[in-house]
């Protein structure tokens, strides 16, 4: 399908339809037809947008199942049968006619990255490259438009994965490509490549250069410059080498002006809006923000630039965040479009790139247990800033060992807390993002101390092929990605993307969590896929309570925000290998319709 076939409806006006004056009609001769006698009950007051005819799946414990439903100005109005719903349909209601269609409540993104989501389509897509070469003629591509990057303009690519190429790169130190070739096609620009998992920076001499980055380069503290045989640096930053060359683009982004920058960063989130909304992502989860960036989303919350809702942890250091709370402080702002939640720490890197901080080295780089990023000693720290502030802590944590250090600083903060008693530790609901390796011994441990497991299914078929290499078959089967193990241990895994390190499409990462088929065809230990209520549910009502949301979203019932998605197949029922057909046929967000499948329109 091409893009042109998607429309987002904005701001259109959701009156319309000679259906509802039909229906407008039958709720009126009902009235009626009560007679004078008996005291005529006062009708409900009139839906502005109602849906009809459906299969509902409300995730409501009360009323799991729906034909119907009504919604008034933000907020649904009733659930219930087609009969009590056309009590609510008068002749300013617009009627959708589902046609047994599946209606859900809205997908919550449960982890994602929103500005880089919007960023990674300015930015050059190195996310379906191939190989190395491709990568380099991708980016020379770029580089051959002038007008975009003159000379010494940085190019930023993204989305890079050695594992998903068709043959290693040669040279390569590591199984990671070294700058030679593309410095050789980029010689007037400096150009920084991210890997698809965020967590390794491939760049040229010209940014080694203006990053002044050499032979004599120490490593730093959680980070490593990779060099070949001969000590020369190969242009691979992993994790904290990183930064180095950060600071160098910072400098060149400093030059241009605020103006410039304020609207690009606008300009992305609007892009990621759109691409929420075409997905049916009405809740979005942003796993890391900037209080400049949570400044600008508050001005636009709620509004054509920002439609969607947000859920925000911010990843600015705990003095920041002491300093400024005020401006921090952001609860359900512009009728529950902006919350910001929680603190982001990271405490290792990827699997991906030998990040992950493991109990026991790595099977296929044995001189290696990947990398601590943040000391647990400042994770602490950042435990005690979270509970004064009655914040959730968010740490990202992928190998066994971060993961037993964050469960160990989360026990130890919960156990300090006063008045400690089991219910309040429990409501803390502080989360372990991507949870991704655990230990056996490890895994009770969420349920125990009420600890949510933020976890990406896609990232268990798109990383499956290179698992067993990295841990082993044991560790493996035993511990990677194990969302059945940890919900019969009561945990609560709730579900999401990492987009843009994952495209950020529900439908298909619903799909990686029920079959945990993988691009190879081959299936990732499958005695650990989620049943499709679970995923269902990972993906909406309990992501709501992993946010403190769960009261206002993530089911459907009456006083909730009318947040909801039609979709075009059952994806409760169709065969596994129809489940990626479904698309987004409507998508409502406060009871607007925001996005509507071109296909549909002429209902
Ligand atoms: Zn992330």
């Amino acid at each position: 399908m091409t893009p042109s076939q998607f429309r987002t409806v904005v701001g259109s006006p959701a009156v319309r339809s000679t259906v509802a004056g039909i229906f407008a009609a039958i709720a009126i001769s009902s009235v009626v037809a009560r007679g004078q006698d008996s005291p005529t009950p006062p009708s409900p007051p009139v839906a502005e947008l109602a849906l009809l005819n459906g299969k509902i799946l409300t995730l409501d414990r009360e009323r799991p199942q729906a034909e119907a439903l009504a919604i008034r100005g933000d907020r649904i109005a009733a659930v219930g049968t087609n009969d009590a719903i056309r009590e609510h349909v008068g002749e300013s209601t617009r009627v959708i006619d589902l046609q047994g269609r599946l209606a859900i409540p809205g997908f919550i993104e449960g982890h994602g990255h929103f500005i880089a989501l919007g960023r990674m389509k300015l930015d050059v897509d190195l996310s379906a490259c191939k190989s190395w070469d491709e990568v380099i003629a991708r980016v020379a591509e770029a580089a051959a438009d002038k007008k975009r990057y003159p000379r010494g303009r940085w190019i930023v690519g993204r989305g890079w994965h050695q594992a998903k190429w068709t043959a290693p790169p040669q040279p390569n130190v590591e199984g990671y490509p070294t700058h030679a070739k593309l410095s050789q096609a980029t010689p007037a620009n400096p150009v920084l490549l991210v890997h698809g998992t965020g967590h390794m920076t491939m760049v040229n001499a010209k940014a080694m250069q203006l990053a002044g980055i050499s032979n004599n380069t120490r490593d730093p503290k959680g980070g490593r410059v990779l060099r070949d045989k001969d000590g020369l640096p190969t242009g691979a930053l992993r994790e904290n080498a990183v930064s180095v060359v950060d600071r160098a683009f910072d400098r060149e982004q400093a030059r241009r002006t605020k103006a410039e920058r304020d609207e690009e960063r606008r300009k992305a989130i609007r892009l990621a809006s759109d691409e929420c909304l075409r997905l049916g992502v009405t809740s979005f989860q942003d796993a890391g923000s900037s209080l400049g960036e949570i400044e600008t989303f508050r001005e636009l919350a709620g509004t054509a630039g920002l439609p969607i809702r947000l859920w925000v942890m911010t990843n600015d250091g705990d003095g920041a965040i002491a300093a400024n709370l005020s401006r921090y402080r952001i609860r359900r702002h512009a009728d529950a479009h902006l919350t910001v939640g929680g603190i982001k720490r990271m405490l290792d890197g990827a699997l991906g790139t030998h990040g992950a901080w493991l109990l026991a080295p790595y099977d296929d780089l044995p001189q290696s247990v990947g990398h601590n990023v943040t000391s647990v000693e400042s994770l602490r720290a950042s435990a005690k800033l979270a509970l004064r502030l009655e914040w959730q802590l968010c740490v990202h944590a992928i190998g066994d060992r971060a993961n037993r250090e964050v469960l160990d600083v989360f026990a130890s903060a919960m156990r300090n807390r006063l008045p400690a008693s089991d219910d309040n530790q429990r409501d803390l609901r502080w989360r372990i993002e991507h949870a991704q390796h655990l230990h056996d011994d490890d895994v009770p441990r969420f349920a125990e101390l009420g600890v949510i497991a933020s976890m990406q299914a896609c990232h268990a078929t798109s990383d499956g092929p290179f698992v067993v290499a990295r841990l082993g078959h044991r560790r493996a089967q035993r511990g990677a990605y194990v969302w059945q193990t940890l919900l019969k241990h009561r945990a609560m895994v709730i579900n999401g993307t990492d987009a843009p390190v994952e495209p950020l499409n529900p439908i298909d990462c619903f799909y990686a969590s029920v079959t945990r088929r993988m691009p190879d065809g081959g299936t990732f230990f499958p005695e650990q896929c989620m049943t499709r209520e679970q995923a269902l549910i990972s993906y909406t009502r309990d992501a709501a309570y992993a946010a403190f949301e769960d009261d206002i979203k993530g089911s459907l019932a009456e006083g909730k925000l009318a947040d909801v998605v039609v979709l075009s197949e059952g994806i409760m029922t169709v065969a596994d290998e129809k489940i990626r057909d479904a698309r987004v046929d409507y998508t409502i967000v406060g009871g607007k319709i925001l996005y509507e499948r071109a296909e549909n329109r002429d209902e």
